[in-house]
């Protein structure tokens, strides 16, 4: 029987794992009870799996699930999920930028009744202003678009009551956004506020690109807003184009100054086929996504594990 699953999504950590690995490891000691510790290594190229075997073969507790590619932080997150067998489980970033000491706290807060305790961020060190202004806008501007309530400056670190995992594994989702999900869900939740520390070491594995393809995914699985863009904006911008034409029609039929015309022309010529791509755009966005549910792909796919039981770990969906 075990108590506590911790599940760690791993790519490219060979600079801190093994540190990242004891840390975490005298923590959950400390809850003395029975806990198995999972790393997801989502097809790190670099020593990462070497690492995790070594640690694996010293520590009965450890499993690894190993991908066979990159299939992202999010996926990786709900492969761990879907393994884990403990009564809570723990998600926790291997960077340690979350400190694993707040994880006894939360345990705490889900003994006394709560289903999920998410870690809310009161502060970040060490990342740039730019990462600290577009995550802030982009938590505030998601809130504003969904009726779910997501709470605000929250990651993927929490704990979540097995019961809660149980629903977590029949959504289907491709492009998931996972912490919107563990909201949509519901049951009991309740936030410890903490600061986030800086990376223990190497770099951050979200670049720009895969913060972009995450707030897209939040926004559009959980908000239709984006897509009523376009009634609200063709609306505004076809009134002003109305008045617009009154004006030059008075300015023909009843002046003599002819309108010299190119500057508005050029000028509503760009701001309509701005305005109109960044609509189609957005409709892709929701297309793309219909499109990867109907293609029904597994979630990922899994080259090997350790330390599992012969239990069958297949997405219950
Ligand atoms: N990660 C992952 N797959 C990816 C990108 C990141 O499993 O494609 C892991 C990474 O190893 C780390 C966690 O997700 O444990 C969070 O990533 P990171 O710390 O780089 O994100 P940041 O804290 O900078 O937002
Ligand atoms: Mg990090």
């Amino acid at each position: 029987m075990i108590n506590y699953s911790v599940v760690v999504p791993v790519f490219n950590e060979d600079k801190l794992i093994v540190a990242s690995y004891q840390r975490l490891k005298a923590v959950m000691e400390r809850t003395c009870a029975n806990f198995e510790l999972i790393f997801v290594n989502d097809g790190s190229t670099d020593r990462t799996a070497e690492l995790l075997e070594m640690i694996a073969s010293g520590d009965p507790s450890v499993r690894i699930v190993d991908f066979s590619r990159n299939f992202g932080h999010q996926i990786a997150i709900s492969a761990g999920i879907d393994y884990a067998s403990g009564q809570a489980v723990i998600v926790i970033d291997a960077d340690l930028q979350d400190p694993p000491e707040l994880i006894l706290k939360m345990i705490e807060k889900w003994q006394q009744g709560f289903e999920v305790v998410y870690g809310r961020r009161i502060a970040r060190k060490g990342e740039t202003l730019f990462k600290k202004w577009t995550a802030a806008a982009f938590y505030r501007t998601l809130r504003a678009s969904t009726d779910i309530d997501i709470p605000l400056d929250t990651g993927d670190f929490r704990l979540i009551d097995a019961r809660v995992c149980r629903e977590l594994k029949r959504i289907p989702e491709k492009n998931r956004f996972v912490r919107g999900l563990v909201s949509w869900v519901g049951f009991n939740q309740t936030a410890i506020d903490y600061v986030r520390d800086e990376r223990l070491a190497g770099e951050t594995k979200y670049p720009l690109k895969k913060m972009l393809k995450l707030s897209i995914d939040g926004l559009t699985s959980f908000s239709y807003k984006p897509l009523k863009l376009a009634t609200y904006g063709g609306m505004l911008l076809s009134g002003a184009g109305f008045i617009y034409m009154l004006i030059a029609l008075f300015l023909k039929l009843f002046t003599t100054s002819t309108v010299p015309g190119w500057t508005s022309l050029i000028v509503i010529q760009l701001l309509f086929g701005g305005f109109m791509l960044f609509v189609l755009g957005m409709i892709g966005e929701y297309i793309g996504r219909i499109y990867d549910e109907t293609k029904d792909r597994p979630l990922y796919i899994v080259r090997e594990t350790r330390g599992f039981n012969a239990v069958d770990h297949l997405r219950s969906v």
